[in-house]
């Protein structure tokens, strides 16, 4: 669980530590690598503008690319424990009617679990055996290295000095600016979301996604009961949640009990949560400060459209990678070793991005003709071909010993169109499933 701490015993048990990480942002990314870095013997200082614990509840499935991290936390049973196999998968018409279903058990088994699990579930999984946070509070300015930290209103709550800052404040990262990350790459494709939850009635493994004209209706499991998620463009949303989803119930002819419930779930939220379907990126994780090394890191690096249901899983993976490629550092090696991870990790997170981009132009498209055409195409192509470059790169994880191997002596940070040139780098290696941690 995340244990709420000050700031001052957060700084005092950092005091002697051979790294002195500060990470922003309690999130995904945020907590994983605390976690490691704990494993390795660090104290990082891990912050979090919320003030409290309540995590916005949504659905998430995990690809593969999360497993090793879970490993080398101790922690993979109690993620199976949490969570539940999605081990199918259907494609709806715009009028409700399944087109095709699909295994994903078929596709992904062979590299490990693909399973749903809610936001709340998956940060109590990260964060067993206890995590240390200081909430309400996050850092507005980074100079000399010295990270000034504030309250969420701006007002002082102490200046430290720090050796790796941390930016992981999410898809609409304030770190970017304070950090100095430059321009951002966005696609918005002025179309939002509801997300609801539903009672699970009939198929647990079962994840199904309605393509509509003008609508996106996703159905997701997670242990014992159902994510939903409605979405539609952002005109259209401004009736409210409960006269859209009338709107769409009056667009699918074919209502499967559990589409039914599905809106029923979104129509019975008083307040369901909205998401902005847009996605970020920036040209540089790695950014070098004034006396002290700096890194953005999960959506403050790149945020994800929800197409390819992979921003999370990406998120973990380059926090794994990160920690394992921090182990046992010191301060001088670490622009080495960040720029290392920049090289092999940023490619594989943009083209995850490219993917998930390439399928929001197939879905956020209007009119019967597409709707049309788009059926008839996800009729004949399977999951396997849509997934297609990101199961590549759940094939291939990451080697944090190769990478490490490759770091440039002189530490200059990675050189994005170089990094680009191979599609898989040789620091990535085919490996089917996790394996056993190595003492930490
Ligand atoms: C509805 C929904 C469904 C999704 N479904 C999937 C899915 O099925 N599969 C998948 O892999 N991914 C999915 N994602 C994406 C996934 O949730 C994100 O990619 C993931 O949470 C990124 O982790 P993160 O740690 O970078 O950011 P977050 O998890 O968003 O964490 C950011 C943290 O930073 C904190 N913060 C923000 N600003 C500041 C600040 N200025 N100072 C300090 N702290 C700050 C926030 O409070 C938060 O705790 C989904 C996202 C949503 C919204």
């Amino acid at each position: 669980m995340l244990i709420e701490t000050p700031l001052t015993a957060q700084l005092e048990a950092q005091r002697d530590d051979r790294l002195r990480v500060l990470i922003v942002g309690a999130g995904i990314a945020g907590i994983t690598l605390a976690q490691l870095l704990r494993r390795d013997g660090l104290h990082p200082v891990l912050i979090d503008r919320m003030t409290g614990h309540d995590h916005p509840g949504y659905m998430l499935a995990l690809m593969p690319t999360v497993d090793q991290a879970f490993v080398d936390l101790g922690v993979q049973e109690k993620y199976r424990a949490a969570s539940t196999p999605m081990t199918r998968y259907s494609f709806r018409s715009h009028r409700g009617k399944v087109l095709r279903t699909d295994s994903m058990s078929e596709l992904l088994g062979v590299y490990g679990d693909y399973n749903g699990i809610s936001r709340g579930a998956l940060i109590e999984v990260l964060t067993d055996g206890g995590c240390p946070v200081t909430l309400g509070t996050t850092v507005d300015a980074v100079a000399g290295g010295v990270a000034r930290l504030t309250d969420r209103s701006g007002r002082p709550a102490g200046e430290a000095a720090f050796d790796l800052v941390v930016g992981a404040d999410g898809i609409r990262s304030r770190m970017r600016d304070v950090l100095g990350a430059g321009a951002l790459d966005v696609v918005d494709t002025g179309w939002s979301g509801w997300v609801a939850w539903a009672e699970e009635i009939g198929s647990p493994d079962l994840g199904e996604e309605l393509w509509g004209d003008g609508f996106f209706l996703g159905v997701y499991p997670v242990k014992d009961r159902l994510g939903v998620f409605l979405g539609g463009p952002d005109a259209e949303l401004e009736a409210g949640p409960i006269a859209f989803a009338a709107s769409v119930r009056r667009r699918i002819q074919d209502m499967a009990p559990r589409l039914d419930a599905a809106l029923a779930a979104v129509e019975a939220d008083p307040a369901p949560y909205l998401w902005r379907l847009e996605d970020a990126g920036v040209a540089r994780w790695v950014l070098p400060q004034d006396a002290v090394q700096s890194v953005l890191l999960g959506d403050a690096a790149a945020g994800f459209l929800p197409t390819a249901g992979i921003g999370a899983g990406m998120a973990i993976e380059s926090a794994w990678l990160l920690g394992r490629m921090l182990a046992g550092a010191e301060r001088d090696a670490l622009l080495a070793r960040l720029s290392a991870w920049e090289t092999v990790e940023r490619q594989r997170v943009e083209s995850a991005q490219a993917n998930s981009r390439m399928l929001a132009r197939l879905m956020f498209r209007r009119g019967r003709l597409t709707a049309w055409l788009r059926e008839t195409t996800m009729r004949m192509l399977s999951v396997r071909a849509v997934l297609g470059p990101i199961v590549k790169l759940v094939a291939a994880r990451p080697d944090p010993d190769a990478a490490l191997a490759s770091a440039p002596r002189n530490g200059t940070p990675a050189d994005g169109a170089a990094a680009r040139r191979s599609e898989v780098p040789s620091s990535c290696a085919d490996s089917p499933r996790a394996e056993e941690p190595r003492s930490a």
